[in-house]
């Protein structure tokens, strides 16, 4: 398989413009693709942002972020990613959507391509099942924020190939991430073990096993954990965790991942957490 030097990411919003960010920083040409011209433009200023940052704590010369700026393309149509040798999908977290636009990468991108998804939850085998190259597909999940994050999780598909996954372990490593690799089931390692935890910590409230502040406070005094488990699913959002939760529980069919009726209940109220305003906590003073 050649060497990977022109990338595309599908999707540039908060996921997206991360790992657009990492790649350019690492010295390949990114096309930044979106449907959304508008989200294009916003994503370029927060690369910029963020990797002004950068130039301040001293991790990036402002050269090197004006040829990083310099690598990075925008386009509103996947047929752009037809010379790209990665693809990674940061697209919109539903599956239709996703089955969509794998059908058009494969019609679209080079033969040798390898099609990558950031999906959260949303089955590789299934979605790999949507291209005529189902070997070279794989799930590349990157954390949030990306270019802070070191974990990069690598999911094989059922028919991803040796020689796929040793690419992306080897492109992950230039970004300067660190792999971990699962195998494609529902939530892979990272959500099916860290939903549960939050749904739990929700289930302790709505119990009325502690408060909101004794829950976080326990978890992060007594588990060495950076934020309590309430605190950060009002940062990943509550519709994110109730939609995860689902999928542990329809993909795994066990009632230990039934989500929780509070977190239902916040999600059917809007309190989605930070970006509404209100979730466990209140953001809007
Ligand atoms: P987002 O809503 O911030 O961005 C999604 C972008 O996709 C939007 O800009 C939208 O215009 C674009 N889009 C929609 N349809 C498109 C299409 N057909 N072609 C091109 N672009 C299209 O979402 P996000 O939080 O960046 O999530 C993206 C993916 O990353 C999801 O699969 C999500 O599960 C996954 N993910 C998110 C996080 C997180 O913390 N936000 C963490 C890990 C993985």
């Amino acid at each position: 398989m050649a060497e990977i030097r022109k990338v595309a990411v599908v999707g540039a919003g908060t996921m997206g413009n991360g790992i657009v960010h990492v790649f350019a920083h690492a010295g390949y040409d990114v096309t930044m693709i979106d449907v959304r011209a508008e989200a294009l433009e916003a994503a370029r200023k927060t690369i910029g942002g963020n990797m002004d940052r950068q130039i301040k704590k001293g991790a990036l010369t402002e050269a090197d972020r004006d040829a990083a700026l310099g690598r990075i393309r925008t386009a509103t149509e996947l047929s752009t990613a037809a010379d790209a040798d990665l693809i990674v999908e940061a697209a919109t977290e539903n599956r239709d959507l996703k089955f969509r636009i794998f059908e058009e990468l494969d019609r679209v991108a080079a033969p040798h391509a390898i099609l990558a998804s950031n999906t959260s939850s949303i089955s590789i085998t299934e979605i790999a099942g949507r291209t005529s190259r189902a070997d070279r597909v794989i799930g590349m999940h990157f954390m949030n924020p990306v270019p802070v994050m070191k974990l990069v999780e690598i999911i094989r598909g059922l028919a991803t190939s040796e020689e796929t996954t040793r690419v992306i372990v080897q492109t992950s490593e230039k970004l300067g991430k660190t792999v971990a690799e699962a195998q494609d089931y529902p939530g892979f390692v990272s959500n099916r073990i860290l939903m549960p935890m939050i749904n739990e910590a929700v289930f302790c409230l709505m119990e009325g096993v502690a408060d909101r502040e004794a829950i976080d406070t326990v978890m992060k005094l007594g588990m060495n954990h950076p934020m309590g488990p309430l605190a950060l699913a009002d940062l990943i959002g509550l519709d994110t965790c109730l939609a995860i939760m689902q999928v542990l529980h329809d993909g795994l069919g066990d009632d230990k991942y039934r989500p929780c009726p509070l977190l239902r209940k916040y999600v059917a109220a809007g309190r989605l957490g930070r970006k509404t305003g209100e979730g466990f906590y209140n953001y809007s003073a």
